[in-house]
């Protein structure tokens, strides 16, 4: 990394009460040469709340990869530039990804301001289970493509959690509904850190009918959570076409290609298709 480079801050910002604003953040945004802001206008309520008078330019998802060279020719020059979004830690659901990417291969050093997250601050107040968890940002718009993911995620052990619109809510919980066992437990966190903030733990049928009731449910910022399957390992097994399915993959790829393939496939998990390939494969070279 060369001495004369400068640094690429990447700076959470608040996800609705300006207050949730670290004191670092505060302090790098002052003392940086340039803000790369999402959205200008909105920065600007931000940094004038805390006193911030930095120079701002827009960096977002329509400008980024073409105004990526430029920021770090910036920078190379000695320049220090943070980086933020409307709200949150930038690149999350966010603009910032062939910024942070171009300075890692231009030997920049990208160092990370933390703060606010709304999967995080929302996994943190759900009750779920959460030492293990897969973020999946935006879903699909349409009802058919959001199914066939829950379909996907459905026998997922670990907790999953994903963005959701309020106007899509009511029509997502009607697919989750529809796709997951209506007693699995999941949690809706709804406008965190606002004035109405909402979070709220339940099954999906429960959920689904305080949705459909209550309309200021379906109002504001979503984070939604899912638990994941609870795996009973005694009833745990391959139905014949399954079986039949790895069988045929297996005599045709490598036991790692075969079970991937499977995965995608049947949708089952991954270790009992794993522990499935290697006693077939044992059992031919018996
Ligand atoms: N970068 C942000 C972060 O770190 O969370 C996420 C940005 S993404 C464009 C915006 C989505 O995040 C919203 O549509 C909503 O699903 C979720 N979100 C952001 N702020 C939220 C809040 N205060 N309460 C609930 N969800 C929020």
């Amino acid at each position: 990394m060369p001495d004369q480079y400068g640094t690429l801050y990447v700076v959470a910002t608040p996800i609705g009460n300006l207050a949730d604003f670290s004191l670092r953040a505060i302090e790098t945004l002052q003392q940086v040469d340039l803000i790369c802001a999402e959205d200008t206008r909105h920065a600007r309520t931000l940094l004038q709340h805390h006193g911030i008078t930095t120079h701002c330019i827009a960096l977002h998802q329509h400008n980024e990869d073409r105004a990526a060279q430029g920021i770090i020719e910036k920078i190379q020059q000695g320049m220090s530039i943070a980086i933020i979004s409307d709200a949150g830690t930038p690149l999350i659901s966010d603009p910032g990804m062939p910024l942070v990417a171009l300075a890692h291969a231009s030997d920049i050093k990208v160092s990370p301001i933390p703060g606010a997250c709304a999967l995080i601050a929302a996994l943190s107040a759900s009750g779920l289970p959460v030492s293990q968890f897969s973020f999946l940002g935006f879903i699909p718009r349409t009802s058919s493509a959001r199914r066939n993911l829950f379909n996907e995620k459905k026998n997922n052990t670990e907790s999953w959690v994903f963005y959701e619109s309020c106007h899509r809510i009511a029509d997502c919980m009607n697919d989750l509904a529809s796709t997951l066992p209506p007693d699995r437990i999941i949690a809706i966190a709804r406008e965190i850190t606002k004035m109405h903030e909402t979070i709220v733990k339940s099954s999906i049928q429960d959920m689904l009918a305080l949705i459909e009731t209550d309309s200021n449910m379906r109002r504001g910022e979503f984070v939604v959570m899912i638990t994941g399957a609870v795996i009973d390992k005694k009833e745990e097994e391959l139905t014949e076409q399954q079986l039949k399915t790895l069988k045929a993959l297996l005599q045709e790829c490598s036991i790692k290609t075969a079970v991937s393939l499977a995965v995608e496939i049947t949708g089952v998990r991954k270790k009992l298709l794993y522990q499935t390939a290697l006693e077939l494969s044992s059992d031919n070279q018996k």
